[in-house]
C-alpha cells in the first residue's frame, strides 16, 4: 500500500492520476458536446480546484473564458454572523452560460451559496462541474450536472486538495488512514 505523510496524518493511495485524468477527459467531452455553439465562462473555485481546472480546460475545445474565484469568510459587523463573499469575479456574467469548477462537494453548502451569489448577476445558465462528490454527506438539494467521481465520506488530499494547507502537490488522490 502506497502511503504518504501530510503533517501529522497518514494517507493511503486512493485514486491514481491515470484514473483521475480518464474521468476528467470524460467530463470535458460531455461539456464539449453540451456546449456546442456556446461560449461558456468557467469559474474555478480556489484553492482546491486549481489542478482540476487546468487539466479540464486542456480538454475543452470550445471558445471560452476562465476566471478564478474564492469564497472569503469574515465575521460581519451585524448580528447575521458569518458572511461569505465571492471575491475575484472579474467577468460580466450577464446572459453568459457559466460552469463552476469545484474540487469536491461535501455538504453542498458551499455550492448552494455560490449559486445564490452568481444568480444575482443574471447569467444565461449555471452548471456545476465537480471533480469529486460525497453523496453520503450532501445536505442540500443540488443539481450537479458534471461529476467526475463519487467517493465515500472519508477525508482526502492531493491533486489540489489540502490537509491544513499541505498535500496539494501530489499527482494522485489519497485517503486518510484512520
Ligand atoms: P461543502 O460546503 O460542500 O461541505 O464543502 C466543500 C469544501 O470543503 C470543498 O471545496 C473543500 O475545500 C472542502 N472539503 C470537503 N471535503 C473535503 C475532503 O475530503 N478533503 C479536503 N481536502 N477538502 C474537503
Amino acid at each position: 500500500m502506497q502511503t504518504i505523510q501530510v503533517k501529522d496524518k497518514s494517507f493511503s493511495l486512493f485514486i491514481p492520476e491515470k484514473e483521475i485524468l480518464k474521468e476528467v477527459k470524460r467530463i470535458a467531452a460531455q461539456i464539449n458536446r453540451d456546449y456546442v455553439g456556446k461560449e461558456p465562462v468557467f469559474l474555478a473555485v480556489l484553492n482546491g480546484s486549481f489542478i482540476f481546472a487546468a487539466d479540464l480546460l486542456k480538454e475543452v475545445n470550445l471558445p471560452c473564458e476562465i476566471s478564478f474565484v474564492k469564497l472569503a469568510s469574515y465575521q460581519g459587523v451585524n448580528t447575521t454572523g458569518k458572511i461569505r463573499e465571492v471575491i475575484g469575479l472579474n467577468v460580466d456574467l450577464t446572459e453568459r452560460p457559466v460552469i463552476i469548477i469545484e474540487d469536491i462537494v461535501d455538504t453542498g453548502l458551499t455550492m448552494a451559496h455560490m449559486l445564490d451569489v452568481l444568480k444575482q448577476q443574471n447569467p444565461a445558465s449555471i452548471d456545476i462541474c465537480t471533480l469529486l462528490l460525497k453523496p453520503g454527506k450532501l445536505q442540500v438539494d443540488l443539481d450537479i450536472r458534471y461529476c467526475c467521481m463519487e467517493i465515500p465520506n472519508d477525508f482526502i488530499v492531493g491533486y489540489g486538495l489540502d490537509y491544513d494547507g499541505y498535500g496539494r502537490n501530489t499527482r494522485d488522490i489519497y485517503t486518510l488512514i484512520k
